[in-house]
């Protein structure tokens, strides 16, 4: 019912999106690393058995065996290459609009909010939640007459009385 509590939750909602797109992008980084590392031990591999004589069959093996894995892991970088070309962008370009997005409802908001917001935050995830059905829908339990009237009201911000959380 309060802007400034609705606000907070699009503030609340957009720094998740953002933390979100930010987890993808810290995927495709680590598959990124993890297709180096292969690469490196595969070359090491290779440079380690060196050229082995052509009665050693056992060192003519493994080398087909270590050229064939660099071949491998270069097709999956290869491939990996292409989606991450593919993903990459789009992902930062939507980071980026989150971010824009937080930080324009941040500024919007008094300290007073926000210093609440960070106290609730310490002990729960989601400190600001919509009212649906005379009910607070982080805790799912209905709201006193008196907090429906209060909220109603939307003087200020005002919290669920069971958890806490500023109810939208
Ligand atoms: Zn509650």
């Amino acid at each position: 019912m309060m802007i400034e509590a609705r606000r907070l939750l699009e503030w609340h909602q957009a720094k998740e999106k953002r933390q979100a797109v930010q987890k993808e992008l810290d995927k495709l980084r680590a598959r990124e690393e993890e297709l180096a590392a292969r690469r490196q031990e595969a070359e090491a591999k290779i440079r380690r058995i060196g050229e082995p004589s052509p009665d050693d069959i056992d060192g003519q093996i493994e080398l087909k065996l270590a050229q064939q894995e660099l071949w491998l892991v270069n097709k999956d970088t290869e491939r990996f290459m292409e989606e991450k070309f593919e993903k990459e962008f789009a992902l930062m370009e939507t980071r980026r609009e989150w971010e824009e997005k937080a930080a324009e409802r941040e500024a919007s908001l008094s300290p007073e909010a926000l210093a609440l917001y960070h106290r609730i935050r310490e002990n729960i995830s989601n400190p600001v939640v919509e009212v649906r059905r005379r009910s607070c829908m982080g805790c799912f339990l209905p709201l006193s007459v008196a907090k429906m009237e209060e909220w109603h009201k939307g003087k200020s911000l005002v919290t669920c009385d069971e958890c806490g959380r500023i109810l939208v």
